[in-house]
């Protein structure tokens, strides 16, 4: 198992695609845990993570020495952002948490960002969840993993250092010698898109129901492709993505299926393919199939320990 706050800083850092610097202080018995995206020297904000009792989580928000352009830029955020902020903000509470947003000492109302001030000279939030369910001394970077992604979401959702990447295709495997793309749009690379969409709806794939931590274990931990089901090609100038609505988590199997047109299929149409013709064939055929690779897995298994060399080649 790594020490805590790795295991913080690569749940963060494959999640927002930045640097992270975590660190662990103890407070009285309990684990605090203090993040910051990673800036040397002028590091903008810290969030406190931190524990009472077993029971209850407590988030905070921590202005650093180079906050203050930082916090002057949140409240000139476009509309697009201000949407996102919002989402996490709801996100949080259906998730069971409590939290409050602050710009210069007033309550932001979440249900109309267009009365917020632009001019932000303060900024705060706190987010509490109990219960907590801390039944081991993991429990603490686990859960500290998970709603540290949620709260650091929020606030760079309104902040400019997340890149999306530029729209290009993404390799996804070979099929009888020529190359067959899935086409992703920054909509669906966009780290804050993404992950909000993940908080929302989790980690199974929505067309087939696979979920790759209960088939391939800790490997398989947080990862799922993320997709877009209206074309971006057909959304207006200006359009705000909603990520509860417009984007939905598939396997990579899936999600290849829905671009094999354009534009794409719908999520319905997939299932409709799956659930026809492709779904009772493919549990028909399980058993045998897994017969045939489990023999040399598990003979590959046991020797593994031993003349793990042998196995390179
Ligand atoms: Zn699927
Ligand atoms: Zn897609």
């Amino acid at each position: 198992m790594l020490p805590d706050g790795i295991e913080i800083r690569k749940v963060l850092e494959s999640e927002f695609d930045i640097p992270f610097t975590v660190s662990k202080t103890i407070d009285g018995r309990e684990p605090v845990f203090w993040i910051t995206p990673t800036n040397p020297g002028k590091e903008l904000f810290t969030l406190k993570i931190s524990f009472q009792n077993r029971v209850r989580l407590r988030m905070e928000f921590i202005p650093e020495k180079y906050s203050v352009s930082f916090i002057q830029a949140m409240g000139h955020r476009s509309e697009e952002a201000k949407m996102r902020f919002v989402a996490y903000a709801k996100a949080l509470s259906a998730k069971g948490a409590k939290y409050s947003v602050r710009a210069n000492s007033k309550d932001l109302n979440i249900d109309a960002p267009n009365e917020w001030p632009t001019e932000w000279n303060s900024f705060e939030a706190r987010v509490t969840k109990m219960p907590v369910n801390i039944d081991a001394e993991s429990s603490y970077a686990d859960i500290a993993a998970d709603w540290s992604s949620l709260m650091m979401g929020l606030v760079l959702s309104l902040a400019d250092i997340v890149p999306i990447d530029p729209e290009e295709d993404v390799i996804q495997g070979r099929e009888e010698g020529s190359l067959q793309r899935v086409t992703t749009n920054r909509y669906e690379r966009n780290p804050l898109n993404r992950q909000l969409c993940l908080a929302i709806h989790g980690y199974a794939c929505k067309i087939c129901g696979m979920d790759f931590e209960k088939t391939y274990g800790e490997i398989g931990h947080r990862f799922i492709h993320v997709h877009h089901i209206v074309p971006v090609s057909q959304l207006g100038a200006g359009y705000v993505i909603d990520p509860l609505n417009d984007l939905i988590p598939v396997c990579p199997n899936c999600h290849a299926m829905l671009h094999r047109k354009n534009p794409p299929y719908s999520p319905d149409e997939i299932r409709e393919v799956l659930r026809v013709h492709n779904y009772s064939m493919y549990y028909k055929n399980v058993p045998s199939q897994i017969k045939k690779v489990a023999e040399p897995e598990t003979e590959y298994g046991k020797k593994e320990g031993v003349v793990s060399n042998n196995n390179r080649r």
